[in-house]
């Protein structure tokens, strides 16, 4: 817990993990500068595991990437939330955009979707809006075809801008998201916006890789009279070769690296290092790194590093 009394309120941040595995090395550093940034301002703090698709996702794993914000020092207020309990409010969010006319049935598969974009195979592409316009005729065809469809948000190529506190202006397009999968599964894109809202987020600090998704997602927010936070995109971590860090570079988990003789606050000193705020391998409390926190100190391109067993990180 945060000394109490200390502005608390001010600030609520937050980590919102996808417990689909362990945390590795990139995860603990979000989480690191989620926690710090919420902390340094007297501020609350809230986990929250994004378990929305109960096929890829366990109980198990939420349990491991807790104890191991944990082990590096973390600590969060209230109980952890998990949005696989949440339901109900993602699909009244959506019933409440269906009912101002903002939504619409998508019969069409993603390789319709490329194939209609002219877009190589994995690229994501903006949907092209073959249902938007579909007849009652046409739906009712294409649902006896046995096709469910997903829930799309109905946009107008809003632009939204925000400024991020370590982009800068960042800008987009917003496009007809989408809202629920086709098997009821609410989508992402719309359960944030619900969950950031309930939880009192004011302040979102994640991964740059999500900095796109951000304009549909305000919009989302606006449409349902909800409050924007702010927030951070944080450069990602790679390997050597450049890539999103994943577990085929190396030890790159809690787990991975304490066989390697790497312990958690060595861990907690690697990240340390690698946001500006200790030297290599100094041995530092989260304490002070609160004391520390500074968003200029992030450095802005990507972290990289070397995970081999027994070598230093960089
Ligand atoms: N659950 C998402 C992830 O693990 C993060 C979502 C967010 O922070 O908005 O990538």
């Amino acid at each position: 817990m945060p000394e109490s009394g200390k502005n608390m309120g001010v600030t609520h941040g937050r980590f919102a993990p996808s417990p689909t595995g362990l945390l590795h090395l990139g995860n603990l550093r979000t989480a690191l500068i989620a926690w710090l940034a919420a902390r340094a301002d007297g501020g609350a703090f809230t986990v929250r595991m994004e378990d929305l698709d109960r096929v890829t996702s366990s109980r198990d794993h939420a349990t491991r990437q807790l104890d191991d914000l944990r082990a590096i020092g973390l600590d969060w207020d209230g109980e952890v939330v998990f949005q696989s309990d949440r339901f109900n409010r993602y699909h009244a969010a959506i019933d409440e955009l269906a009912g101002k006319g903002l939504t619409y049935p998508c019969f069409c598969t993603r390789k319709e979707i490329r194939d209609a974009a002219r877009a190589p195979h994995g690229a994501e592409v903006p949907y092209p809006g073959t249902c938007r316009n579909l007849s009652d005729a046409q739906r009712i065809a294409r649902a006896a075809d046995g096709r469910q469809p997903v829930i799309r948000l109905r946009s107008n190529g809003e632009h939204i801008g925000f400024d991020d506190a370590v982009l800068g202006k960042v800008t987009g397009t917003v496009d007809d998201v989408v809202l629920c999968r086709n098997d009821g599964v609410p989508a992402y894109n719309l359960a944030v916006v619900v969950d950031d809202s309930a939880q009192g987020i004011n302040l979102v600090v994640r991964g740059d890789d999500l900095a796109p998704s951000t304009p549909r997602q305000i919009h989302l927010g606006r449409l349902l009279g909800l409050p924007v936070p702010s927030y951070a995109h944080v450069p990602l971590t790679v390997g050597a070769d450049g890539e999103r860090l994943a577990k085929r570079h190396g030890a790159v988990t809690l787990a991975d690296l304490a066989q390697a003789g790497v312990s958690a606050a060595d861990v907690r000193s690697m990240l340390a290092h690698s946001i500006g705020l200790a030297d290599a391998a100094e041995s530092v409390t989260t304490r002070q790194l609160v004391d520390r926190f500074s968003w200029g100190h992030l450095p802005r391109e990507p972290w990289t590093v070397h995970p081999r067993v027994g070598s230093r990180q960089s």
